[in-house]
């Protein structure tokens, strides 16, 4: 695995430090992604579970009521003036269905679908419609607050609708100085909507094909992932496919046939991560699960068509996309055998990850934290450098280091993509040459 998921939803601050610690106990390489709640609707003071009958009318309402049969209130203030007479609402990730059929003064009538019952704080979705919910609630401020103090990756900020959603994570960030990454959850209809305008402002997004299937009808998913893949690869952006990928083996050892091809099928739409969730969050086989999923994505890459590879477009005159992609063109056609960068902000890196080559790319870092953020994009494999005096002196280090681990040999030809022969700013050149080769001119130049 490269990245760990901490669902804010299910935490508190004090139990989620026991997760940092433990990963980063294991490794220094892993990124921690925390996952807030976000703008969403619960039904709220159920003390004992409410059943309902289909064919049932029953009052929905807000307010501080308690809820009883016949009578359910939600915490949104605004969900009678906000939801037409048509809607359907659904309980409890879509267990439940209902139909509003009318509006009365202060609340809404809605005809029960199915048998079941209610619960306290279950979810409640509207599909397609809407709501006026503030982006952030109390707890995602205090998580985010704490994922900065704590030099946290990534915050994924669930039912992202648009720009405003991202900016107000965004500003919270910049009161406390951090350079955490947010990452978009789109899981309704305003978010894929929407998803130019978040992707101007979002550092990647995460498709959250659980709430997305019930805000939206479930056949409308597959093109929807495709799309939004595309889009995060043409603008260099990583994207994570996430829910359900292994949903069986949270009580089977071994995967359905449907979900290997789901996890094939986010591959072949060329993702760059795959996400677990309740199959390692709460299930019996989580380390059947992890390893299930790595080995599909070994087997599924190794036997990918180039012919189905997404054209990445570049801007006029944008140097870095032209190397990137000149780096990805000469591993599919010569005989390389890794592509290899240094780099700052870990653009470089993304960007040779967006041209999804078909070799292995190691990025040399100069800081643990930009090391961690590339752990989400595609084939970039990234470790840290300390920072040598000079350019030809950073190259030499960054193979030798690559040797030693074993990534590399001498003999192997690979392609260097780096750039600042001392004017600082952006890669300004490829070299592809052996190892050895690189090394010997290098050190040469480093030592005069
Ligand atoms: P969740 O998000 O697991 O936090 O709900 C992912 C999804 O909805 O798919
Ligand atoms: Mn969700």
């Amino acid at each position: 695995m490269n990245v760990v998921r901490i669902n804010t939803a299910h935490q508190t601050t004090d139990s989620a430090i026991n997760i940092i610690n433990n990963v980063r106990s294991v490794s220094d390489c892993l990124a921690i992604l925390v996952d807030t709640k976000g703008p969403e609707i619960r039904t709220k003071n159920i003390s004992e579970p409410i059943k309902i009958s289909k064919g049932e009318k029953i009052i929905i309402k807000s307010g501080d009521e308690q809820s009883r049969t016949g009578m359910l209130v939600v915490d949104y203030l605004h969900f009678t003036r906000d939801i037409p007479v048509g809607s359907s609402v659904l309980i409890d990730d879509g267990e439940l269905e209902l139909t509003i059929v009318d509006k009365v003064d202060d609340h809404l009538i809605a005809l029960v679908g199915n048998d079941g019952f209610v619960k306290n704080r279950k979810s409640i979705n509207v599909p397609g419609i809407s709501l006026n919910l503030p982006s952030l609630t109390d707890k995602d401020r205090q998580f985010i607050r704490w994922a900065a103090a704590n030099d946290l990756d990534f915050i994924a900020h669930s039912f992202v609708r648009n720009k405003k959603d991202v900016l107000a994570v965004q500003e919270i960030l910049d009161e406390e100085n951090s350079k955490i990454k947010i990452i978009a959850k789109i899981e309704n209809t305003d978010g894929v909507k929407n998803i130019d305008e978040i992707l101007d402002h979002a550092y990647g997004i995460m498709v959250a094909r659980g709430d997305l299937g019930i805000e939206i009808p479930a056949e409308k998913i597959p093109s929807i992932q495709r799309r939004l893949i595309r889009k995060c690869v043409e603008r260099k952006k990583p994207v994570i496919i996430a829910t359900q990928m292994l949903h069986t083996m949270i009580n089977n050892p071994r995967p359905t046939r449907a979900e290997v091809s789901d996890v094939a099928t986010a591959i072949y739409d060329r993702t760059d991560a795959i996400m677990l969730s309740g199959e390692t969050a709460y299930g019996q086989f989580p380390i059947e699960a992890v390893q299930v999923m790595t080995r599909i994505a070994i087997e599924v890459e190794s036997s990918k068509d180039k012919r189905n590879d997404l054209p990445v477009p570049r801007l006029e005159n944008e140097v870095s996309a032209f190397l990137a992609e000149a780096a990805v063109m000469s591993a599919s056609e010569l005989k390389v055998a890794a592509i290899i960068t240094d780099t700052l902000t870990g653009k470089i890196a993304r960007y040779i990850s967006a041209f999804r080559s078909p070799r292995p790319v190691y990025a040399k870092c100069h800081t643990g934290k930009v090391k961690r953020e590339l752990a989400l994009s595609y084939g970039v494999f990234a470790t840290e450098i300390v920072v040598k005096k000079n350019k030809y002196k950073l190259v030499e280090t960054s193979l030798l280091d690559l040797v030693e681990r074993g990534f590399i040999s001498e003999k192997d030809t690979v392609v260097y993509v780096g750039g600042n022969f001392g004017v600082g700013g952006g890669t300004s050149f490829i070299e592809i040459a052996s190892v050895a080769q690189m090394m010997h001119q290098k050190k040469e130049k480093s030592e005069k």
